[in-house]
């Protein structure tokens, strides 16, 4: 048996997070209605797109709320992008401040360097949104001059950047560690 994983797929970039939690033994569903969220799935996947309209979409569909509840109740879920939009500022289970889209007004889209402690880590950032405060109880995975941008609370993962984007499986790794241990 394999963890079952589920990818928001209302807008964005999922497909990309599919075909890679595939590649690494994962069984994917993808969320796209009110019923799919009765499917049995172990962890989530938030993709970048665009925030408010995946908000939007969550909240017209009737997926918003027990999505949420889920998340709180400490399902395992990695957020990209506008996925980690969402968990800070729509749902709210990620305590972070996030502002959108600042990394310059131009298409703002680049590719850095960052590091997990002490190893590089490629990123692809697309209109990301800027890290610029962490609460309590929220640890630095990845850094690009010494600012945060992917963190872990408790069952959350959440990055600023793309990882589906990049040959680098460590934040997927992450998100699946606490469920290769069930399996
Ligand atoms: N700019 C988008 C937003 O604000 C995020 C971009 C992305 O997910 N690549 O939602």
């Amino acid at each position: 048996m394999s963890p079952t994983i589920a990818v928001l797929a209302l807008q964005g970039a999922f497909i990309e997070h599919e075909q890679r939690l595939q590649s690494l033994g994962c069984t994917t569903i993808e969320l796209r209605q009110a019923a799919d969220l009765a499917r049995p799935f172990d962890g989530l996947v938030l993709p970048g797109g665009e925030s408010t309209v995946q908000a939007k979409l969550l909240h017209d569909l009737g997926m918003f709320e027990p999505l949420r509840q889920r998340i709180a109740e400490g399902l395992p879920a990695l957020g990209t992008c506008a996925g980690l939009i969402l968990l800070a500022d729509h749902f709210r289970t990620l305590p972070v401040t996030v502002r959108r889209n600042a990394y310059g007004r131009q298409l703002g889209s680049f590719h850095a360097e960052g590091r997990w402690e002490d190893e590089a880590v490629p990123l692809t950032f697309i209109r990301a949104p800027r890290i610029e405060a962490t609460g309590p109880g929220v640890e630095p995975l990845v850094t690009l001059n010494d600012a945060p941008v992917a963190v872990r609370h408790r069952n959350q993962i959440a990055a600023a950047f793309h990882p589906e984007l990049d040959d680098d499986n460590r934040l997927y790794e992450a998100l699946l560690a606490p469920l290769k241990r069930a399996y």
